[in-house]
């Protein structure tokens, strides 16, 4: 009599025959190999975790990927950070912005404009990497990198002594609506990042209040912008600020429209003085004619 050759489904085939139960009990076992699994996979995670406290990864650098040498909160490598495309020695005297070497004191702006401050000064210009860093920390809430930048920004205005002498910080008041959804103002990450740096007190937020915003000023002229922000600020204590000169800090300077505005609010409130402190500034073309990038 030929054999015939049964072939079975795999689970009966490898199950326990004649316990009537083989498929189920596969079943089953094939669920407690991935509850198994699964637990392996958990334990290993607790424990790569744990190895990660005791002997943490190498970071990476935000911009190129590669593995930082030193554990900094800048969190981006030495080339990167050569990169980063700081003002040079050629800028207006007034608003910091970079002029071409050899021309006015002062920028196009600066020569049609009187503004309230005494001077502002930028640390680097509005472009390429610092621009994406500066959209990182305001749109990709990393407060992180916000307080790495700061540093940054210390550590340039204490070499080239842009912080004025017996200043006190101030870092420039958000819309309430934008603090609403941003959850932090990143003026005040920079400030916290400068005084890891350098030993300079700061006047607590809440000194200078910005009022709801009226109208977007994207759309406007600068004229219409500067009108659109007379009175955008108030001091609620002018105590606070009597006397003192003031360093106010930002992550940008475009007109000088804001920094103006608040200079002339604490100028009328008592404040001795007011600089500003931008961590960037937009260049002008005009201020350009003959400047190298
Ligand atoms: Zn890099
Ligand atoms: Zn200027």
């Amino acid at each position: 009599m030929p054999v015939r050759r049964v072939i079975l489904p795999v689970e009966l085939s490898t199950g326990h025959p004649g316990e009537g139960g083989g498929a189920f009990f596969l079943v089953y076992k094939k669920h407690s190999q991935e509850k198994r699994f699964l637990l392996g996979k958990y334990l290993n995670n607790i424990w790569q975790a744990g190895l990660d406290m005791l002997f943490p990864p190498p970071p990476l650098c935000r911009v190129c990927g590669r593995k930082l040498v030193l554990r900094t909160r800048i969190e981006l490598c030495q080339r990167c950070l050569e990169k980063l495309p700081l003002v040079g020695e050629s800028y207006c005297r007034q608003c910091g912005r970079p002029v071409a070497a050899g021309k006015e004191p002062l920028c196009f702006d600066c020569r049609s404009i009187r503004h309230f401050f005494v001077s502002n000064r930028a640390v680097g210009i509005y472009s390429g990497i610092l621009k994406e860093q500066i959209y990182e920390v305001k749109y990709r809430y990393n407060r992180q990198l916000g307080i790495g930048l700061g540093q940054v920004m210390a550590l340039v205005a204490k070499a080239r002594g842009w912080i004025p002498p017996s200043a006190h910080l101030l870092a420039v008041p958000l819309h309430p609506q934008r603090l609403r959804q941003r959850g932090y103002n990143q003026a005040e990450l920079l400030i916290r990042g400068m005084q890891d740096c350098v030993q300079v007190p700061a006047l607590k937020p809440g000194v200078v209040v910005r009022r709801e915003v009226t109208q977007a000023s994207s759309s406007l002229t600068p004229l219409e912008r500067r009108a659109n922000l007379r009175g955008a600020f108030y001091v609620p204590r002018p105590g606070q600020v009597v006397g003192k000169v003031l360093c106010v800090v930002d992550d940008i300077y475009t007109t000088g429209a804001t920094l103006d505005e608040l200079a002339r609010t604490l100028l009328q409130a008592g404040a001795k003085a007011v600089y500003g402190l931008t961590l960037s500034i937009a260049v002008d073309d005009y201020d350009l004619v003959g400047f190298e990038l």
